[in-house]
């Protein structure tokens, strides 16, 4: 039974895999990470702070490692 139940699983993982990716551009996901070219925070794309960053300062990162890479630290706000 325990095989057979991981069979389920894994092909519900795949439907859901298949469905998201079905979602092209519609589907915003989870927040990205996003910050300033000229300030030291860098904010989940759901943060407030984020709107008063100017579009040609807005960098995304991959994830929150990218960033800090950059010499950015988390929002305390967000908290990324
Ligand atoms: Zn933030």
């Amino acid at each position: 039974m325990g095989a057979r139940c991981h069979v389920f699983r894994t092909a519900s993982l795949l439907v859901a895999a298949a469905l998201l990716a079905s979602c092209g551009g519609e589907d915003p996901g989870p927040p990205r990470i996003v910050a300033s070219t000229a300030r030291v925070p860098f904010h989940l794309s759901t943060c407030n702070r984020v709107n008063r960053i100017p579009e040609d300062k807005l960098v995304e990162f991959e994830d929150r490692d990218g960033a800090l890479e950059a010499g950015h630290e988390p929002c305390l706000m967000c908290r990324p």
